[in-house]
C-alpha cells in the first residue's frame, strides 16, 4: 500500500499554482497516479472542477486544503512565532466550521498584498501590486508567488525562487509578518470536516530539532494525524530523517509534490519517489481515508 503512486499536495490556479484543476488532473492522469489531492491554500474554490474533472478520467480524487497556521515553540505566540502549513485531506468542503475557518484566515490578505508593495518601494523597488494582483487569479488568494512572479515578469530578479530571497522570506525587505490561524484551530475544522490532518513539508521550517519535536507532539496530542515525508518541498537527503521522526511520534506518512508550476517546482505529481523507496515500515496516510479500491483496509474504517 505504501508503493501506490498517490499525490496528495498540489495547487491550482485557485491559489498560487498556475493550472487549472481540469489541467492538474489531466497532469496527474497522465503521470500514472493512482490518486490525487488538489490542497490549495487556505481555499477549496478549486476542488469541485477538480473532482468532476478526475471522475470523468477515472482518477481517485481526494478532497483536501492547505491551511496556513502561525505557531510558536514557546506555547505562547510570542517572538519566535514562526509560519507552518497544516494540510486536511478528505475534506467535506461545504462544512461550515471549515469554511468559515478559510474565509477568516483568506481575510487579511489583500492589505498584506498592499503593504508587501509598500515595502518594496520602500526598498528602491517599483510598485508591483497590480502585476502581482493580475497573476492572481482567485483575487481572495493573493499571495507571496504572485509577488515573485511580477518581479520575475519586471526582470527584477531572474527566478522566483530569486525572489523570496532577495525580498519575500523574514529579515528581507518585502517580507510583511502575518497571524494566520493557530495550530489548534487549522486542526479543528478539519476534523470537523471530517478529513485527516498532516504537517506539511516539516524540514521547510525554521525549527531546531527540539522545537520540530515541540510541533509533531503538539499536533499530535491535537489529533492530528500525519507528517508529510516525500514532498517536492523537501530536498531528497531530508526523506530518511523526517521518516524516523514521522515513526518516533507516531504520525502516518503522506507524500505530494506540492506542484506550483513546471518551471517553479522540481517534480510533476506522481513522479517522486515513494514511501516505499524511502522506508517500508512508514504507514501511509491513506490508509486513514476512504477505502482505495482493489485494496485491503489498513486501520478498519472511520478514524473520527
Ligand atoms: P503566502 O501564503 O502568501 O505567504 O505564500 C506562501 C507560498 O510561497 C508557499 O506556499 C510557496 O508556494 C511559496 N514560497 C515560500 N517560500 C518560498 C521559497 N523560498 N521559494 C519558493 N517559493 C516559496
Ligand atoms: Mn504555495
Ligand atoms: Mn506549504
Ligand atoms: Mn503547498
Amino acid at each position: 500500500m505504501n508503493k501506490l503512486n498517490f499525490d496528495l499536495h498540489n495547487h491550482t490556479s485557485a491559489s498560487d499554482g498556475v493550472l487549472s484543476s481540469e489541467e492538474l488532473v489531466a497532469l496527474a492522469a497522465r503521470n500514472g497516479c493512482d490518486a490525487l489531492a488538489i490542497t490549495d491554500h487556505d481555499t477549496v474554490s478549486g476542488i469541485a472542477a477538480g473532482a468532476l474533472a478526475a471522475a470523468r478520467l477515472g482518477l481517485k480524487f481526494i478532497p483536501g486544503v492547505e491551511i496556513s497556521v502561525t505557531w510558536s515553540p514557546a506555547g505562547d505566540v510570542d517572538a519566535r512565532e514562526t509560519t507552518i502549513h497544516i494540510v486536511g485531506l478528505g475534506i467535506d468542503v461545504a462544512n461550515a466550521a471549515l469554511v468559515q475557518g478559510l474565509a477568516s484566515v483568506r481575510g487579511g490578505r489583500i492589505a498584506r498584498g498592499r503593504e508587501i508593495a509598500r515595502l518594496l518601494v520602500e526598498a528602491g523597488q517599483p510598485d508591483v501590486f497590480d502585476d502581482a494582483f493580475q497573476f492572481a487569479e482567485n483575487k481572495e488568494m493573493l499571495g507571496r508567488t504572485h509577488f515573485a512572479r511580477a518581479l520575475v515578469a519586471r526582470g527584477i530578479v531572474p527566478d522566483i525562487a530569486a525572489a523570496f530571497k532577495r525580498f519575500l522570506t523574514p529579515g528581507n525587505p518585502g517580507y510583511v509578518p502575518f497571524r494566520w490561524a493557530s495550530l489548534s484551530d487549522a486542526v479543528k475544522w478539519i476534523h470537523a470536516a471530517g478529513g485527516v490532518a498532516v504537517i506539511a513539508h516539516p524540514a521547510r521550517y525554521r525549527l531546531d530539532s527540539s522545537d520540530m519535536d515541540k510541533l509533531f507532539a503538539e499536533f499530535r496530542a491535537l489529533g492530528g494525524e500525519g507528517v508529510e515525508v516525500v514532498t517536492g518541498s523537501h530536498d531528497p537527503s531530508e526523506y530518511a530523517p523526517v521518516a524516523r521522526r514521522a515513526k518516533a511520534h507516531g504520525l502516518f506518512a503522506s507524500r505530494g509534490a506540492d506542484f506550483h508550476a513546471a518551471h517553479e517546482t522540481p517534480k510533476e505529481p506522481g513522479t517522486l519517489p515513494t514511501l516505499a523507496d524511502v522506508d517500508r515500515d512508514l504507514k501511509p496516510v491513506w490508509g486513514l481515508l476512504e477505502p482505495v479500491p482493489g485494496q485491503p483496509q489498513q486501520n478498519g474504517g472511520a478514524v473520527h
